[in-house]
């Protein structure tokens, strides 16, 4: 619709431009052109006419002296015969005897001495003087006043010629309608060269807007045919050029977002892998670990399995990291942690709390089996030594074993109760197990 619109108006302007100045050169010459050319012809008609007179007054001398009205006849026949824009001559003496005509002439002749060129409508007439022949020589294709002065001598009569003026008419109407003819033509060639002007640029814009919208929408690998852009291939070039750079642009910056999405997905993984596993022993964080104990909690429900959570703190840790420094405290507590992985299953999951303070989840075992489990873990780390500049270091740890109930239903109640097991190890001797449950008494001390 837009196209169209544009095409016909710049195709209307461009005609416009075109043609009016043609318009305007070809109305000046016609005018001036006719106008000087219907005065040469009128000059050329006058002189024919006159010339015309001239030669039958000449002739018609002697005969007109001799009132030889035969051959006046025959003269002025011989002489309209031969032009065929002669309408009428006619010779009159000056006492007018007689009157020798041919043709169609005014009833009216110009009274006699009078040598007038009389327009009139359709004719033109001419009247010539006839002298007898006293002069030795007479000019009568001189103009006008030399001839005048020359026939000083004696009038005997005049010849009318009478010319035609539709030849002249004729041809003034000719050059008008060729001069029109020329007009109509200019315009006619003025509206081709501008529709061919106009399509030819047209097309292009046309084509050069619709991709440029398309572009401007979205879709950023439109691109304009530059074989069809004719005289604006430039500027279809140019178009193509920036879609090319809008469209690489927005793909590096789709990529860099791509990279940077990927790094801080990394970055993310890394920082949930660290917030996950604890980065000095390697065991799981006190949140994996209570995620997880969340977990099987609820399977343990569902299933009706057993669950078993044990606590575990190294004992009078303090005094190792006073007497031997926080760097071998360190050590400890890694060689604490493998002492203790080294007593799990797969299933198992031991996680530090905080500090030297651990917990294993025992998923399927008893409150029974698990104070095995834990008594196990205790002379595992009993047992274990760490060499201290040369000097072998042991240390012990107290547990706190609970059996999930199915009456506390979250964690940190299974916990609490692990804690209050421990903390009776503590307050008990330490490097012991204790189990929580009142019930198991024979579980509650194991050194017992
Ligand atoms: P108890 O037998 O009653 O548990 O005595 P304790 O000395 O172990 O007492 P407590 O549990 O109150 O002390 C814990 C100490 O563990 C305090 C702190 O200096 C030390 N500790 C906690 N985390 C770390 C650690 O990551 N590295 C080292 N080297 N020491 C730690
Ligand atoms: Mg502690
Ligand atoms: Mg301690």
């Amino acid at each position: 619709m837009i196209g169209s619109a544009l095409r016909s108006s710049i195709r209307l302007r461009l005609w416009v431009a075109a043609s009016l100045p043609a318009l305007m050169v070809i109305l000046a010459l016609l005018v001036g052109f006719a106008d000087r050319q219907s005065k040469e012809l009128t000059r050329m008609l006058t002189e024919r006419a006159r010339a015309t007179a001239q030669q039958v007054a000449s002739s018609a001398e002697f005969a007109l002296f001799a009132g030889d009205t035969q051959s006046l006849q025959r003269l002025i026949n011989n002489i309209q015969n031969a032009d065929a824009d002669i309408k009428g001559i006619a010779v009159v003496p000056l006492d007018g005897r007689f009157r020798v005509q041919t043709g169609t002439m005014p009833a009216e002749m110009p009274s006699a001495g009078v040598d007038v060129l009389t327009r009139m409508d359709q004719d033109l007439m001419v009247v010539a003087p006839v002298f007898a022949s006293v002069l030795d020589h007479v000019d009568w294709f001189a103009d006008n006043d030399s001839y005048v002065a020359a026939s000083a001598g004696s009038l005997t009569g005049q010849v009318v010629v009478v010319f035609d003026l539709q030849t002249l008419r004729q041809r003034q109407t000719d050059l008008v309608q060729w001069a029109l003819a020329l007009t109509v033509l200019s315009l006619f060639f003025a509206a081709v060269v501008s529709i061919s002007i106009a399509a030819s640029v047209t097309g292009p814009v046309a084509a050069i807007s619709r991709v440029v919208g398309r572009i401007g929408s979205g879709t950023l690998h439109a691109r304009i045919d530059e074989t069809k852009a004719g005289p604006l291939l430039q500027l279809a070039r140019g178009i193509n050029q920036m879609a090319d750079r809008i469209a690489a642009s927005q793909e590096n910056l789709q990529l860099q977002v791509a990279q940077a999405t990927d790094e801080l997905r990394k970055q993310k993984e890394a920082a949930e892998m660290v917030a996950r596993v604890d980065a000095l022993t390697g065991v799981a964080s006190r949140r994996a670990f209570t995620e997880r104990a969340e977990l099987e909690i609820q399977r343990a429900l569902r299933y009706r399995q057993p669950l078993c959570v044990v606590m575990v703190d190294l004992d009078r840790f303090k005094r190792v990291n006073d007497t031997y420094g926080h760097a071998v405290g360190d050590s400890v507590l890694v060689a604490f942690a493998q002492a203790i992985m080294n007593e799990v299953r797969e299933v198992d999951m031991v996680g530090r709390l905080g500090g030297e303070e651990f917990a294993i989840l025992l998923p399927g075992i008893s409150g029974e089996e698990g104070f095995g489990v834990a008594e196990r873990m205790r002379l595992a780390v009993e047992r274990r030594e760490l060499m201290v500049g040369g000097q072998p270091l042991r240390f012990t740890a107290s547990f706190g074993v609970a059996e999930f109930d199915g009456i506390e239903l979250n964690m940190a109640g299974l916990l609490a109760r692990a804690d209050s097991a421990l903390y009776n190890a503590k307050h008990t001797g330490r490097n012991k197990v204790v189990f929580a449950d009142e019930a198991i008494p024979a579980f509650q001390d194991s050194r017992m």
